[in-house]
């Protein structure tokens, strides 16, 4: 804490692993102190931070803060998204670069651990300034990534918009048409099924979850936090299997619908005009829509966190479990705070953390890099056929690790172990570096 000050949700994504990491740590003590593992696991490669000024549409100058944090490339490039808020801070890119190296090891995928963004805003900002933005933050960017060193992705107010923006700029400065980003469009080397992947993975992996525990997806009533791409792709899966998703938020407020998501609505208001999930109400009179951050007291029997992290706290799981809800899985990154998790664990809740419930996003990520080097595209089932098995390893491999280390069940523990035990791995292969 006294090294990294101010820094919060790193602290706390840190704090969680290396908890659920304690048996592993205990049964390779002497190994760890020797050759300084953990302390080279939590420390970045490199963080790098940079102004971004660009000019707005009244012809002032903005001043905002960039990051890319290259946290770990033992087993591959950095790979990790962009994320565009006025929240971001150097903490919270830590944090998410942190969880990311896990996350893309549990993939099986050859890809290693980064994270960025700024404390850019882009709701309301016309395209010419958002143009603005992405080509001054690549202008920076660009000389610390590239296809086989570190590519990033979109995340939070990172849509298909501003990769393309930013992949321009790449190709402007640097010169060479390679696949240096991700969440491309289909028309310059994106990947098929890549905008629906996180929230389809989230419901693929879910599904496995329920599976494996003698529950099933159809007929169940499902909430969805947020409205942006990971609630939109989790809503539309999870109906598509037979479940039933009734309520969605943003960040001011959230809908319920009985009859259940009317997905042509949301997708016209969030994805064609920009709007706010309150409009919804307006086009389907039989819903209601609500101020503030009620969303998790909507009766459910499976709640999907897919807005930010720290949005499910223990008040809120506190009454999902007292309404019957039986099973959480996490689509955003860290959106359970710690109490709240640990009070899903303690009331054997089937909880699925967003190191493998969303990493579904960046496999589909590695898959169109795989696509771009070998200069083809692969159909959407084919990609989605993988997707799915990615989901399903992932799951397996969790809940092996989970009861390989006597917690059976504990799928928090078990995707951190999994995900640790191939980064340490490939540390230790490569030396002390
Ligand atoms: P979007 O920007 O598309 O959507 C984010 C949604 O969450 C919006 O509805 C937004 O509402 C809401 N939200 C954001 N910040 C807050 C906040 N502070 N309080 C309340 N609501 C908020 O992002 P994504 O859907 O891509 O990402 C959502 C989560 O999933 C993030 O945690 C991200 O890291 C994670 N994730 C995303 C992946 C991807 O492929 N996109 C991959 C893996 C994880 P509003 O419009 O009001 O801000």
């Amino acid at each position: 804490v006294a090294k990294n000050p101010g820094e919060a949700e790193f602290h706390q994504a840190v704090k969680e692993v290396l908890d659920s990491l304690r048996l592993v740590v205990e049964a390779n003590e002497e190994e760890y102190r020797k050759n300084g593992l953990l302390e080279r696991l939590v420390e970045p490669e490199r963080v790098i931070s940079f102004r971004v000024p660009w000019v707005d549409d009244q012809g002032r100058v903005q001043v905002n803060r960039g990051f890319r944090v290259q946290f770990n490339s033992a087993i591959g490039p950095y790979k990790g998204g962009l994320r565009f808020h006025p929240s971001v801070n150097q903490g919270i890119i830590k944090f998410l670069g942190f969880e990311q190296c896990f996350k893309n090891s549990l993939t099986g995928l050859p890809i290693g651990g980064g994270k960025g963004g700024a404390d850019f805003d882009p709701k309301g900002k016309s395209d010419r300034e958002v143009m603005a933005f992405c080509q001054s933050f690549m202008t920076e960017l660009n000389k610390y990534i590239g296809a086989d060193t570190d590519v990033p992705a979109g995340d939070i107010g990172v849509g298909a918009r501003e990769i393309g923006f930013l992949f321009g700029q790449y190709k402007r400065i640097r010169g060479v048409y390679e696949g240096v980003l991700t969440g491309k469009g289909l028309t310059y080397g994106g990947s098929l099924a890549r905008t629906e992947a996180t929230g389809y993975g989230l419901i693929y992996l879910l599904d496995e979850m329920l599976k494996q525990n003698g529950k099933e997806l159809a007929g169940k009533t499902v909430v969805v936090s947020g409205s942006g791409n990971v609630a939109i792709y989790a809503t539309q899966k999870a109906t598509q299997l037979g479940a039933k998703v009734v309520a969605l938020s943003d960040s001011n407020g959230w809908i319920y619908d009985a009859n259940g998501i009317n997905l042509d609505v949301v997708r016209e208001i969030k994805e064609v005009r920009r709007g706010r999930i309150k409009e919804y109400a307006d086009a389907v009179p039989s819903s209601e829509y609500h101020e503030g951050k009620g969303i998790w007291s909507v009766k459910c029997d499976i709640a999907l966190p897919c807005a930010t992290q720290n949005e499910l706290n223990l008040d809120d799981v506190k009454t999902l479990v007292a309404n019957g809800c039986f099973a959480v899985a996490e689509g955003a990154n860290m959106p359970t705070t710690r109490e709240a998790t640990e009070y899903l664990l303690e009331n054997k809740i089937m909880f699925a953390p967003g190191k493998a419930a969303n990493a579904g996003g960046v496999a589909t990520s590695a898959l169109e890099m795989t696509q771009n080097s070998m200069r083809l595209s692969w159909t959407f089932e084919e990609v989605d056929k993988k997707l799915q098995e990615i989901m399903v390893g992932i799951f397996s491999k969790m809940a092996d690790a989970a009861k390989r280390y006597g917690v059976e069940g504990n799928y928090v523990a078990g995707a951190n172990i999994a995900g640790f035990e191939k980064v340490v791995m490939a540390m230790n292969a490569q030396g002390i570096v």
